[in-house]
C-alpha cells in the first residue's frame, strides 16, 4: 500500500487555517488531523487530547530530547510540536493527515519529509487579518500586536510552499484546497503500489 498524504497547512495567525481545516475535515471525511502537543494554556472550549495535548514545559523538553517530535517550534512564547510516531503510523496505514503548524515547523517537515504537500494560507490583506484576529476575541491587545508583526515577516516564507491560497471566502478557499488534495493523491509517484498490483495481474 502507498503511504498516505501528509498535508501541511501554515499561514499567519488569523488567516483562517483553523476555520478551513475544520471545514476540510467535515467535507473530506477520509482526512485525519494530527493533534499537536503544546505548553500553551487551554483557551475556553479547548479540550485536552482533541484541540492539543496540553503539557508542561518540562515534559515538552523531555519529549524533544527523546526525539518524539517530527517537528517542534516555539511560537509566540510557547512550545508546539507534532508527535512523530502517531503521524508515521497513520501515513503507513495509508491515511491522509493534515498538520496545521507554524512556518518554522513546516520547514523542518519539508526537510525531513519532502513528499509532503505544503500549503500557505493568506488573508486578502493585513488589515483584514487584524480585523479577524480582533473579531475572534481570543487574544489580548499585546498578543494581537505581536501576531501582526510576525504576520508581516511570515509573508517572506510563502515561496517555500507548494501552494498559496488567499482566504477571501472560506468556501472558495476550502474548495481550492480540496482540488489540490485530490490532484496530489492522484500523482503517479503516490500510486506505485496500485500500478504494481495491476501489472502483476497480467
Ligand atoms: P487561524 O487558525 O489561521 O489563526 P481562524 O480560523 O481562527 O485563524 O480565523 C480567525 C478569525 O477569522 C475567526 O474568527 C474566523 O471565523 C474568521 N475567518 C476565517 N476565515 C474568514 C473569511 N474568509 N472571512 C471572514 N472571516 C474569516
Ligand atoms: P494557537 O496558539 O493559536 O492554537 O496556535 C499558534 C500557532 O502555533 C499557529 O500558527 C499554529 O499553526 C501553530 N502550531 C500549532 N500546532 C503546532 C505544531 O505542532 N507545531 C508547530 N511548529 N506549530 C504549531
Amino acid at each position: 500500500m502507498d503511504d498516505g498524504l501528509l498535508i501541511v497547512i501554515s499561514g499567519p495567525s488569523g488567516a483562517g487555517k483553523g476555520t478551513i481545516c475544520k471545514k476540510l475535515l467535515t467535507e473530506m471525511d477520509f482526512l485525519k488531523v494530527s493533534v499537536s502537543a503544546t505548553t500553551r494554556k487551554p483557551r475556553k472550549g479547548e479540550i485536552d487530547g482533541i484541540s492539543y495535548y496540553f503539557i508542561e514545559e518540562e515534559e515538552f523538553i523531555k519529549r524533544i530530547k527523546n526525539g518524539e517530535f517530527l517537528e517542534y517550534a516555539k511560537v509566540y512564547g510557547n512550545y508546539y510540536g507534532t508527535p512523530k510516531d502517531e503521524v508515521f503510523k497513520q501515513l503507513k496505514e495509508g491515511n491522509d493527515i493534515i498538520l496545521e503548524i507554524d512556518i518554522q515547523g513546516a520547514l523542518q517537515v519539508k526537510k525531513n519529509y519532502p513528499m509532503g504537500v505544503f500549503i500557505f494560507i493568506l488573508p486578502p490583506s493585513l488589515k483584514e487579518l487584524q480585523n479577524r484576529i480582533e473579531g475572534r476575541g481570543t487574544d489580548s491587545k499585546e498578543v494581537i500586536l505581536r501576531r501582526m508583526e510576525c504576520a508581516y515577516d511570515e509573508l517572506n516564507y510563502a515561496f517555500e510552499y507548494d501552494y498559496v491560497i488567499i482566504n477571501d471566502q472560506v468556501d472558495k478557499a476550502t474548495e481550492k484546497i480540496k482540488h489540490i488534495i485530490l490532484a496530489e493523491k492522484n500523482k503517479a509517484v503516490r500510486n506505485k503500489a496500485i500500478i504494481r498490483k495491476i501489472r502483476e495481474e497480467l
